[in-house]
Formats: C-alpha cells, structure tokens, sequence
C-alpha cells in the first residue's frame, strides 16, 4: 500500500512514522529541505493542559480590542481578505461555551496519546530530544486572571489532569534565581517538554533508515483526480515537473500552506497562518526550572540544558517573512515583569537590548506559521469530495502536543484499523 504524504512538519513526518510502522510504502513531498518549518523554533510543549480549543468565548471578545493593538498578544491583521473574513465569521462563531465544553474530553485525550507515544520516541534510545515532565506552570498576576485559571484547574482536574495550586511563595521557592512577581500560579503536572529542533533534526534521518523515501525541495503543484480519487500528485523541484501515481492515500500535511492545497483537490478547508515569534538564549547557568507561561503576558518560557526560549504571539495574517519589532519588543518587555531574576542573565540583557537587537532582527528572531483552523480543533481525517485524501492539519498552537497522536491516527485511519481515540470533533467534514 502506498502513501504519499505532503509536508515535512511535525504533521507529516509523524503520519510517515505510523504508516511506516503498519508496513505502507511511504514518501513525503516537502518544498523546503527540512531545516526549519514551523515544527522546529516553538516553545517544545506537550500540553494536556491546554484543552481549551483556541477558539473560546474570551479570546473572541478579547481579540477584537487585541485587534487595534500592534503589541498585543493576539493580534489580527485587519484586511477585507475574503478568506480572512469567511474564517473570521467562523473562528467568533465557534467561540462559545459549549464548543469548548464539548471538545475538551476529545481534546485532553488526544493531548494525553499523543503525549504517551511522543514520549515512547525518546524512551526507545532511538532518539533524544531532551523530554522532561518537569509540568508546566501558568502563572498570574492579577486577581482576575487567578480565577480564570482556577476555574480552569478545575475542570482540568474533572478532566483527571493533576494540578497543583501554588502561592507567591512556593512560586518563589521553586524558582529561586527567577523569583515570580506573581499573585500564584497553577502546575499542570502532566504536561512534558522537549526540544523541538532536535527531535525534528532526528525524526526525518530515523524515517529514512526506515524506508522512508523523502524527497526535499519539491513543492507540490497540483493533483490529477478521476472522479473523487487523486490518481496523482504533481510537483515540482529543481529537475522540473514530476508526478507520483497510485497512491492509495494522499495525506495533507502542509501547515499554513494547506488550504491552497486542499483547493487544488477541490476542498475547502478554512485555516489561517498564525505568526509567532521565538528568540532563544544560550546559556552557561539555567536560571528557570520549570517551562512556564507569564498569563496575562501570553508569554512562554522553555529551559533546556543549556538554553533558554522566550516566545509567543499570535498574528493572524497572510504568510510573510516581516518581523514586527513592536510585537518581539512586547515579548522582551513583559517577560521579565513576572520574572525580574530575567535581567541578571547576561544572556537576556544582551538578547533585550533593542537597539542592538534591531540590528540583529532575522538573526535573533525565529518565526513560525501555526496552522490555525476556524474552531481551534485540528483537521485529522477524510476530506469531503475526495476518497483518498487524508487531512493531517488545522493544530494551531498545538501541532507539537498533537503531532504523533495525529500520525498514530492518520495510519490508523488508511489502514481502516479501530481508532485510538475518538475523532468525531477532528473530522474535517464539519467545515
Ligand atoms: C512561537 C510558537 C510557539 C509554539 N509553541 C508550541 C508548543 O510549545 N507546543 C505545541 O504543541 N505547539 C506549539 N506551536 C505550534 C506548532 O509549532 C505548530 O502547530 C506545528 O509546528 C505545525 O506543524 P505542521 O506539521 O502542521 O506544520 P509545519 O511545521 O509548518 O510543516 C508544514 C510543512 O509543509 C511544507 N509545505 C507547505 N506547502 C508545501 C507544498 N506545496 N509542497 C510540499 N511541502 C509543502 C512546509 O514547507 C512545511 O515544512 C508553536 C508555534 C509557534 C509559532
């Protein structure tokens, strides 16, 4: 059985990992040579914690005034693009109560398989990507956002999600050199963390080991379809047009860049590109111990052994290579008012000098494209008009969290196996 797979992100290469396992031929088509996507510069979270799909009443009602901010951190590009607009209706309609009652079971338990098997990467020494379950604190500042989040706790522990809820002083203890200004935090015990640039540097040498063929630098261009089935997939590289014929399932891995795709097979799938911004420190001291996210900021933080990432943001717009100073300045701003000991690591200091940074921007910065959907669930299962096509996409700020779950399923899928977890919210037919 063949598979052809388009995108050589997290999506896609874990799609290639469990199809490879269940004995499918497998190739992926990526336009770029796999040193960077959006999979490689995140913040290297796996977060059962969030299981609150992005689109949620809050962040509609708050988006909008975030909107007329260039520093906020949920911004929206304004522009009377009609894709922008059909998913902006969309992404407010979802927002509400019940579609983030009704996904948070199927979400948490994809989270938690996803997270499992991830880990299982790392614990067959076949990889090392530095996976921790060192949790992951949200910390607050105000009194309004602690009872955001200790509503959140709870439904997380309803979800059977260990938390912990701590005070300004635990806060204080377990970050000594760092000492939080915070009013508390709550430690989302199950979530892990791992480097992303490493894991995504190993996973697509160990597929090739496997038999997998991966050909670089091949932007896909189009399909040939006989009634609903894609008998081929064309694209293009530097020796000029191809095409691979006969796959018995196509899987759409593309990122942002999906929906251009799904429309060359005569599908419509509403997705955004999300920018966000990372900037990462190297550093002799670790300062910070436990991954956290500064909530009112909307900024993460990821210690590794010898490094430190600061990132976050998140910019609906078009899919360019603009850097926003006033966004990565807000990132730099707000990080060390949760965390003054930011500012005696000479790393920081030197990183936080705008002047110079600006000097620095493409250097200094790192930017990704989440694929964002216009619920906030991801898009994991059979497109609508076309019988072949597998949709792996649609993970926004989860494609990390999500990414071998989403593989573990799309194999099972094409091979018409029982399914893992449920998918029925996943399904990329409700667009
Ligand atoms: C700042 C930031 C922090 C984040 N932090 C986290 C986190 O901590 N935890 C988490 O779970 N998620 C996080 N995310 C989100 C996560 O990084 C994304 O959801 C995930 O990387 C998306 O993976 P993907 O495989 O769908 O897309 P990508 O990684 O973008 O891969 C898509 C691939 O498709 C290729 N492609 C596109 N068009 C074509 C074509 N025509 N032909 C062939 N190939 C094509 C692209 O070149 C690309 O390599 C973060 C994102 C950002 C920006």
């Amino acid at each position: 059985m063949k598979a052809t797979i388009i995108g050589g992100g997290i999506a896609g290469l874990s799609s290639a990992w469990f199809l490879a396992a269940d004995g499918w031929e497998v190739t992926v088509l990526e336009k770029g040579d796999l040193s960077d996507n959006c999979s490689f510069g995140n913040m290297g979270y796996l977060s059962p914690s969030h299981f609150v799909p992005l689109a949620q009443p809050g962040i509609v009602s708050q988006g909008f005034w975030w909107m007329f901010d260039v520093k906020s951190p949920f911004y929206v590009r304004p522009s009377l693009h009609p894709d922008l607009l059909r998913w902006g209706w969309k992404f407010m309609r979802a927002g509400t109560q019940s579609h983030v009652d009704r996904s948070a079971r199927p979400l948490t338990e994809l989270l938690l398989l996803s997270k499992q098997l991830t880990a299982d990467w790392q614990h067959s020494g076949q990889m090392s990507f530095e996976y921790t379950e060192h949790g992951c604190i949200m910390y607050y500042q105000t009194a309004h956002t602690e009872r955001e989040e200790l509503e959140n706790a709870r439904v997380a522990t309803d979800l059977g999600l260990k938390t912990e809820i701590i005070d300004r002083e635990q806060a204080q203890r377990i970050e000594p050199d760092m000492r939080p200004d915070v009013r508390g935090g709550v430690w989302f015990k199950d979530d892990a963390h791992l480097h992303p640039n490493s894991l995504m540097r190993q996973l697509p040498l160990l597929l090739e080991q496997r038999g997998v063929r991966i050909i670089r630098q091949a932007q896909v261009t189009g399909f040939s379809k006989e009634n609903k089935t894609i008998r081929s997939v064309r694209y293009r590289d530097a020796q000029g047009e191809h095409q691979i014929t006969d796959s018995d399932v196509v899987v759409l891995a593309a990122g942002s860049w999906s929906p251009q795709i799904a429309k060359m097979a005569g599908e419509y799938l509403p997705l955004m590109p999300g920018k966000g911004y990372s900037m990462t420190i190297d550093t002799d001291r670790q300062r910070l111990r436990i991954p956290c996210i500064l909530l009112e900021a909307k900024v993460a933080l990821t210690p590794w052994r010898t490094q430190l990432r600061i990132g976050s943001t998140m910019e609906i717009g078009p899919i360019n290579d603009r850097i926003l100073f006033p966004r990565v300045q807000g990132i730099l701003e707000a990080a060390p008012k949760f965390l003054p000991g930011l500012v005696e690591d000479p790393a920081f200091r030197q990183l936080a000098d705008l002047e110079a940074l600006k000097r620095y921007l493409r250097e200094k910065v790192w930017f990704g494209f989440r694929p964002v959907s216009a619920d906030g669930l991801p898009y994991i299962g059979f497109a609508k008009k076309t019988d072949n096509l597998l949709m792996a996409t649609g993970h926004a700020m989860l494609g990390l969290s999500l990414g071998a779950g989403t593989g573990k399923l799309i194999a099972e899928m094409a091979g018409g196996k029982p399914l893992s977890v449920g998918v029925e919210a996943f399904d990329p037919r409700r667009c």
